[in-house]
């Protein structure tokens, strides 16, 4: 094992409220990073603000980060809170918010900046301090140092080092209530892929596979609900919730396997969800995997009670129908990108170019 995750987790009913007092330390003044509309109408940014003032900190507020967020909204939002001076960062929202904020933090404390200097790793000064509040139950990024940004050539890339982790980060399940159906499936199964390619991946050792299990069972009941239309009571969005950062401490150890890069491309392309786009790949990987892994399969069923086939049933039923029609040219087009992709490589077995190719063609080739 080699387990390193430095983030302060403070989850619960009114946990940021409760520990407004914890704010001040990372300084004065505190650059607020959301999406439009969902930190607001989840209940999030007002507690937020509350609890910056309780603790005596100022506070802007950028609000531009779209889903799927781009580095020049993470620029631009840097550049608001250089401004402004702020000490801190603090990102609120699902993956994408999240993600951006931890970018932010790199632009706000190196002001001037560009991609490439972002992408470059080589940063003159270190970012500013992160707190993160999520609203979603999926990414985990609450608990990663992943942030993944859509380039200015329309592609996703993930940047991670350990300076990108958040110092503190809250979750309170009770933003995660005002999730449609829709999201919860997209989101929830994004945390399902996660523990999932986090157990068989390559890297996986038996911290990280304890994670990925527990993730496993706790989402399973949920989203059966959720899938079959059932209303989720608050124990079922805590149980969503909590799971999503079992499954992003299991992809701190182990990273993601084909489908998370693969899934890149649907969302670019498509602009599907990021938890659908990869987990409709899923049963392509754990029919690969049962083949690949066949010793890692029998312990993923003894950890989970699911075998193969009952994966594979309820990931489709988690799933929405795609519209999404691919021609043989475009996926030729497509397959140089996961050459020597090191996600692609932490599958189990062996994942070559015909593989990803015919994966393709089964499910959008019409
Ligand atoms: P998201 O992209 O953050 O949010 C999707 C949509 O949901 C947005 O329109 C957002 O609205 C809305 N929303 C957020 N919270 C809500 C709530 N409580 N109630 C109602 N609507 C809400 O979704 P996500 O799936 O959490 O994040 C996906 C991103 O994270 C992708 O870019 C993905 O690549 C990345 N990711 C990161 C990691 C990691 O380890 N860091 C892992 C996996 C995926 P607003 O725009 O108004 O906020
Ligand atoms: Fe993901």
């Amino acid at each position: 094992m080699n387990f390193y995750m430095p983030v302060r987790l403070i989850t619960g009913e009114n946990c940021i409220r409760k520990n407004a007092a914890e704010l001040r330390r990372f300084g004065a003044r505190c650059l607020i990073v959301t999406g439009a509309h969902s930190a607001q109408s989840c209940g999030a940014l007002d507690d937020v603000t509350a609890a910056l003032t309780e603790a005596g900190v100022e506070y802007t507020h950028y609000s531009g980060i779209a889903a799927n967020p781009t580095v020049a909204s993470c620029k631009e939002a840097g550049e608001q809170g250089a401004a402004f001076g702020a000490g801190f960062v603090f990102g609120i929202g699902g993956g994408s918010a999240q993600d951006a904020a931890k970018a932010v933090a790199v632009f706000a404390a190196n002001p001037g900046m560009d991609e490439d200097g972002l992408y470059s790793l080589q940063w003159p000064n270190a970012p500013l301090p992160i707190v993160l509040c999520g609203t979603t139950s999926g990414t985990g990024s609450e608990v990663t140092n992943v942030s993944v940004l859509t380039d200015s050539k329309k592609r996703k890339h993930s940047i991670h080092v350990p300076a990108l982790y958040a110092d503190l980060a809250f979750g309170d399940p009770r933003y995660t209530a005002s999730m449609n159906r829709e999201l919860t499936l997209s989101t929830g199964i994004d945390a399902f892929a996660h523990a999932a390619e986090s157990y068989f991946n390559r890297k996986a050792d038996v911290l990280s596979r304890t994670f990925a299990a527990k993730s496993i069972r706790m989402l399973y009941a949920p989203l059966r609900k959720a899938a079959a239309g059932g209303a989720l009571t608050a124990q079922d969005r805590l149980d969503l919730y909590e799971a999503s950062i079992f499954g992003g401490l299991a992809i701190s150890v182990t990273g993601t396997c084909f489908p998370h890069n693969v899934g890149y491309y649907l969302t670019e392309n498509y602009g599907i969800p990021h938890g659908t786009a990869c987990a409709v790949f899923h049963p392509a990987f754990i029919a690969h995997c049962r083949e690949a892994a066949p010793e890692v399969m029998k312990a993923f069923t003894t950890d989970t009670g699911l075998d193969a086939a009952e994966y594979t049933d309820f990931v489709k039923s988690c799933l929405p129908e795609l519209r999404v029609t691919m021609t043989e040219a475009e996926i030729a087009a497509a397959l140089p990108r996961w050459e020597n992709n090191g996600t692609v490589k932490n599958t189990p077995g062996v994942i070559t170019q015909d593989f990803l190719r015919k994966t393709l063609e089964e499910l959008f080739i019409r």
